[in-house]
């Protein structure tokens, strides 16, 4: 069982996860990559769901499943007790990490990833997200669900298995507030429909917009090749967008890693979806951070937060634009 702890230091949680480590890896030890085979079948393949808990939602076709959401058998956050702050001592703040820990096997395909996702499938990836969304946020001890999407080793995934997951937290994490407290601070409207304004009658930083989403390599992208993607439709939560919003950030999104690996090949990445959270009612719009991992970050980034960029963003653009099969 996990637990939280606050750091006085900078106030943001600390997840203490003790018996992670037990965990199964395609990837571990670190050097040598140990992929599935006879002997370790991947429990995310069809065939083997009697290695998983049993499924909360699938989507079938054919007989055989598509889709499937688990829960996660080595759970970060877990349980339903409602967020009580125990003060141990005068820095030592602690909590209990109860809340969701979802598996999202978005594919049977154990070689397969979102950038192989037909228009429908992306857009029924979106939908189960939408699904998900909307359950979490009817547990009154989940404040937020972060959806995350991880590829490849580089990139933290432990599974070679294309999958995300959904972690249902009993806070609200400080990246959000931070945001939340961007956006209702910025008097020009809403930040990401004027970037959307801005960016579109520039032009040097977008890499495709359609009628309903847009990608752009940010003017602030903190590293390289990120992008961010963002819904035309002002909506706060993911879930209040439309299917037709949702299915078109679903492709776009497919498109944005199709363009990435035409110039980078299969790196791995880091997908963010930054939602509002649950019940919040304040200054948002919902979007969706790509971040490919081409760098490391280091002792400067850690020690002050502030990135070093060594590609500009225009000069990714150009390049991504160039491959894009929408631009
Ligand atoms: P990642 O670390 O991003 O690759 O995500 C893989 C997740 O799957 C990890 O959080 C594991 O805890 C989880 N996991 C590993 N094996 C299983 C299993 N048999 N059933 C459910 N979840 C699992
Ligand atoms: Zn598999
Ligand atoms: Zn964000």
């Amino acid at each position: 069982m996990s637990h939280l702890r606050l750091n006085p230091l900078t106030g943001r949680w600390v997840t203490i996860v003790a018996d992670r480590a037990e965990r199964p890896s395609d990837f571990a030890p670190r050097v040598a990559q140990i992929e599935s085979g006879p002997e370790r079948p991947c429990p995310f393949c069809p065939g083997h769901e009697e290695a998983t808990p049993s499924a909360l939602e699938t989507v079938d076709e054919g007989g055989h499943w598509r889709m499937r959401v688990i829960p996660n058998l080595y759970p970060a956050f877990d349980g339903d007790e409602p967020f009580a702050v125990h003060h141990l001592g005068p820095v030592h703040v602690q909590a209990e990490a109860s809340g969701i820990h979802e598996v999202f096997v978005y594919t049977p395909d154990h070689e397969g990833g979102v950038h192989l996702s037909t228009d429908d499938e992306a857009g029924d990836i979106m939908l189960m997200l939408k699904h998900r969304l909307q359950e979490h946020s009817a547990k009154s001890h989940v404040r937020y669900t972060q959806v995350i999407i991880n590829h490849g080793r580089e990139a933290g995934a432990s599974l070679a298995h294309p999958h995300g997951q959904l972690l249902g937290l009993p806070f609200v994490p400080g990246e959000m507030i931070e945001e939340e407290r961007a956006f209702t601070r910025f008097e020009g409207g809403c930040i990401l429909c004027a970037t959307v304004e801005a960016e579109l009658v520039d032009a040097t930083r977008v890499i495709f917009a359609t009628d309903d989403a847009v990608c752009i390599s940010p003017f602030w992208a903190g590293a390289p090749f990120e992008l961010l993607l963002i819904p035309r439709s002002h909506d706060l939560h993911l879930t209040d967008s439309s299917d037709d919003t949702l299915r078109a950030m679903g492709i776009a999104i497919r498109d944005s890693l199709l363009a990435m690996r035409e110039i980078h090949g299969d790196i791995a990445y880091n997908l963010v979806f930054h939602t509002a959270p649950h019940h919040y009612n304040g200054a948002y719009h919902w979007h969706v951070h790509l971040f490919p991992k081409l760098v490391t970050t280091a002792g400067f980034e850690r020690g002050t937060g502030v990135m070093i960029n060594i590609v500009p963003p225009e000069q990714a653009a150009v390049q991504l634009r160039h491959v894009s099969v929408r631009a």
